[in-house]
Formats: structure tokens, sequence, C-alpha cells
């Protein structure tokens, strides 16, 4: 499907949710896809592309992001602490921060810079073994931890079970950031950003439904 397709099922499902269209920030993520595929979304004027390894996006956005200003990248997968200080000198915002010796590591880097990325804590709200992301129990303590780093946290961040409804989940999502004080949700993919908007999902991560099946 086209960019502005997507575009209008969100601005469709923010209405729809009684909720203003800006309010939600369409990330195109473009992991492992191929810049055939990338180049058009760029020159049809999107900016806001999503990515899950530093290496991958720093190999491809080094070379064109300075080719379209504005471009920011989002990281969405899973971060280890040695590529910290590559991933926060690529990125816009880590929707990935997900545990106690990466939150330090990101405030060190963070002071010696003088500058971070926002930051969206992942909450595992399905408390799946293999996924990453704090336990629902250890997102207010760990959120509170974050703060006392003086990390920029801004929201939160779930990728709900597979094989469940993701509706509650992203509106278990919704309740934690509320109680924190946290405005921002990234929540939502290519098979259930609608549910997600209808949720409060601020930030959407979507990937095949732009750019085709990932090879
Ligand atoms: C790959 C990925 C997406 C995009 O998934 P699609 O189903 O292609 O839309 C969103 N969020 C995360 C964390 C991902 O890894």
């Amino acid at each position: 499907m086209s960019i502005d397709r997507i575009r209008e099922s969100i601005a469709t499902a923010a209405r729809k949710a009684g909720r203003d269209p800006d309010e939600v920030t369409l990330i195109a993520v473009s992991k492992v896809q191929p810049e055939a595929r990338v180049l058009p979304v760029l020159e049809a004027g999107h900016r806001v592309f999503g990515e899950n390894r530093v290496q991958e996006a720093q190999g491809r956005w080094g070379a064109l992001a300075p080719r379209f200003p504005g471009t920011e990248i989002h990281l969405i997968g899973p971060l280890q602490t040695n590529k910290a200080r590559a991933a926060m000198e690529l990125a816009h915002a880590i929707h990935s921060l997900d545990r106690p010796r990466l939150a330090e590591t990101l405030a060190r880097l963070a002071q010696e810079r003088g500058a971070c990325p926002e930051l969206f804590v992942q909450v595992n709200t399905g408390a799946e073994p293999q996924k990453a992301g704090v336990l629902p129990d250890d997102a207010d303590g760990f959120v509170a931890r974050c703060r006392d780093l003086d990390l920029p946290v801004m929201g939160l961040m779930c990728i709900p079970p597979a094989e469940q409804d993701p509706a509650p989940h992203f509106a278990a999502l919704r309740e934690m950031a509320a109680r924190n004080g946290l405005a921002e949700l990234s929540m939502g993919m290519s098979g259930d950003f609608e549910t997600a908007i209808a949720q409060g999902a601020t930030h959407v991560r979507v990937g095949a439904a732009i750019f085709g099946a990932r090879g």
C-alpha cells in the first residue's frame, strides 16, 4: 500500500476515536527493506523511519539521511549496551529501553554528549518469556529509576503477543503511561495500528503495510 493510503487510514482511525490525526506519528519501518522501496517513500515527503538494528541503520541512513533533510530515525529493536553510543548518535528516538544497565549506560552517555534521543520504555505487556521489555509490574519502578537518572522518558512502547487480541494490551499500556505521567504511546504495527490509535497510540510503527513483505 502507498504511504498516502496508510496516512488516510491513520486519519480515519483517529477521527473515529475523536482524536486529531496530527497526534499520531507514523514511523515507516524500513528495516531489511531494499533501498528501492524506501526511496519512493522519502521522495513522497515522508521523513520518519524505524529501524531495528543499529549497524544496518547506520549503513543505510549514513548516506541517505543527508540527502533528505529532516529525516528522523527511530530505533525500535532490542539495543545492546555496547551499541548504545552508536544508537544515540544515530537516533531521534529509542523505543526499546528495557533494563537498568541500558538505562545507566544511556544516562552516562547523555551526560557526556549533552544530548539524548527521546526514550520509550518497552513493556512486555504479555509477560512473554522470549520477549524484550520490562514486566508490567516492574514498569512504574523502572520509569522512576530512569527519571532519577535524568533520562528523557517520553512514553511507553509495547508489542502485544502475536496470537492475542491486542486491544487489552494497548489499553493496559495507556493506563500505565497515564499513571506515570507519560504522554507518548508507541504501539500498533501493520496489522493493528487502527486498534492502537483507538486506544491512544501517539506513534505507530508500520512496516509491511507500506513497503511490502520483508524478504
Ligand atoms: C518490524 C517491527 C514493526 C513493523 O512491523 P510490520 O508488521 O511490518 O508493520 C513494528 N515494531 C517493531 C518493534 C518491529 O520490530
